[in-house]
Parts: C-alpha cells; sequence; structure tokens
C-alpha cells in the first residue's frame, strides 16, 4: 500500500522484525483510511524505541523527555482542541517514567489518543525489566528474575474511570486497526495498549508467545465496566479488544463551559496583543 503518512526518506533505527515496524504501518494505515490531515495531527512522544515512531510519520511532532509526552499533549490540546493530539510510546516510558504522567491523564479525560507499544521490557536501553514485564523474566540486571507484580494498565485506567480502554496484538492487524480506529473517533482519553515483540532483548514474549497467550474478546459488553475489570484482570492468556467505552465530559468540556471561562490561548489565537493580555492576566492571577 502507498502509503503518504509514512516518511520514505528516513532510516527506522528499529532492528530487523522489531514489533514497532508493525505498529508504524497500522497506524499510518489508519491516518491514511480515517483521511486525517496532516496539519490536524500532531504526535508527542518521550524516550524509548517505540518513541521513535512519529520520527517516522509525516506529521506535525513533538519528542520530549523520558516519560513526559502525556504533559506536552496536554498542554498542545489546551492551545488548540481542535488538532487531533497523540501520545505515543513504549511500556517503560509510559508506565515506568511517565506513570503518574499516566494517571492523571485518564482522570482527566482530555480528548487525546494514547498509543502504548508494550514490549514487557526496555529495549533502547538493553533489556532492563520494563513495568509490564512478567514475574520471572530474566535480565542482566534482574538475574533471578523479576519478583515484582506487572503493573496492569487497563485495570488500572479502568480504577480511575477511563472512557476508552483497548488492548490489542499488532500481529491481528485488521483487529488492531479496527481498534485503532475507534480510538481515534472517541471523544477522551483513548488507552489502547498494544502487544509487539522485542525480538533482541526479550526472548520469552515473542510473537509466538504473544499469538499464544492472547484471545479476541467475543461478545462482549464494552459498556460494562465490572465486566471490563474482571477481563483485564484476567492474564495468561490476556484478552485483546475494547474492554470499555463510555461517554464522559471531557477536560475541555468541564473547564471551558462557558464564553466567560472560554479557553483564552485558543479564542484570541489570531489577536497575539489580546494573547498577551490574556496571558498575562490569568498568569498574574496564579502568582
Ligand atoms: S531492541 Fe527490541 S524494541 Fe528495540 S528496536 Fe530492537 S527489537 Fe525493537
Amino acid at each position: 500500500m502507498n502509503n503518504t503518512f509514512i516518511r520514505p526518506e528516513t532510516d527506522k533505527a528499529w532492528c530487523p522484525g522489531c514489533g514497532n515496524f508493525g505498529i508504524l504501518n497500522l497506524v499510518s494505515e489508519v491516518l491514511e483510511e480515517l483521511e486525517l490531515g496532516k496539519q490536524n495531527l500532531v504526535f508527542v512522544s518521550g524516550i524509548g524505541q517505540a518513541s521513535k515512531t512519529p520520527h517516522y510519520l509525516d506529521v506535525n511532532m513533538y519528542n520530549g523527555l523520558h516519560g513526559r509526552a502525556l504533559p506536552v499533549a496536554t498542554g498542545i490540546k489546551m492551545a488548540n482542541p481542535e488538532l487531533i493530539v497523540v501520545a505515543e510510546g513504549g511500556d517503560g516510558d509510559m508506565y515506568g517514567e511517565g506513570g503518574n504522567h499516566f494517571l492523571n491523564a485518564v482522570r482527566r479525560n482530555l480528548n487525546i489518543v494514547h498509543i502504548v507499544h508494550n514490549n514487557m521490557v526496555y529495549g533502547l536501553t538493553k533489556g532492563q525489566a520494563s513495568p509490564t514485564s512478567q514475574r520471572e523474566f530474566k535480565t542482566k540486571v534482574q538475574v533471578n528474575g523479576v519478583s515484582n507484580e506487572p503493573f496492569n494498565p487497563l485495570s488500572v485506567a479502568l480504577s480511575l474511570n477511563a472512557s476508552f480502554v483497548a488492548r490489542a496484538y499488532m500481529q491481528n492487524k485488521e483487529h488492531t486497526k479496527e481498534i485503532l480506529k475507534a480510538a481515534f473517533l472517541h471523544q477522551g482519553y483513548a488507552l489502547i495498549d498494544i502487544f509487539q515483540p522485542c525480538v533482541v532483548f526479550n526472548p520469552v514474549n515473542t510473537y509466538k508467545w504473544f499469538s499464544e497467550n492472547s484471545y479476541i474478546l467475543e461478545e462482549h459488553d464494552t459498556a460494562n465496566i465490572m465486566s471490563a475489570m474482571e477481563k483485564a484482570m484476567q492474564t495468561h492468556p490476556f484478552a485483546l479488544g475494547i474492554f470499555y467505552q463510555q461517554e464522559r465530559k471531557t477536560f475541555e468540556e468541564s473547564l471551558w463551559k462557558s464564553e466567560e471561562t472560554s479557553n483564552p490561548l485558543y479564542t484570541q489565537k489570531h489577536d497575539i496583543k489580546e494573547m498577551q493580555k490574556q496571558f498575562d492576566k490569568y498568569t498574574l492571577s496564579y502568582l
């Protein structure tokens, strides 16, 4: 497929066979199929192998500090709510260094898409256990195997009343694309955790392992949070699909309810002097 969202001129700094390639392709196909204008899209990432993904997409992008994609995405969305803002990164970056931001992004329910490539290991820094590494997983650092309980992003998001919670496996291409599309069309914070193998530093959670240890949810009521939580808590095999989706007031709707409380940066964006005046007024009122 000739996809105009992938930058052909950019070398992809990933190992041959890395699952990140598959996610890059799926995300770009979804952007193409949803006909989202490039000028409306902003991708934000932090540090890690997955965080390189926005570099390879022909969209507006910002690459920030380790674990800090979500606060930057929040700032961008607040400055211009009309933009489609996506925070993308790996399990280490988003749930480890960025763990606190993850909790607050769910609670705020800002209208953004949150894509997390989950390979259960830190790839860029050569194979340490990440928050989602499974128990007994041995690395050069965790020589006796991981003893911590793996972080469960889906059950955490559900417990904070997230408005869209999903998991996919990148080898299930059409299924993953369906979920990505639903996440882009959702009004509110949308988490999609995508399994992808690291073929160099995770010899346990391989393509075969993910296939054998996951299944696609059938006949699941996505409006039933208790059922979603029950399925999120079950692991080995891991369920894949949209676990939960609800309509909930977004952060933007809660904050800028009326003309009086409308976003000063956004409403005055074409008038620089007025923007400065409003900025001073709002900034000084917090001092
Ligand atoms: S180290 Fe792992 S995650 Fe990083 S590029 Fe290689 S295969 Fe992918």
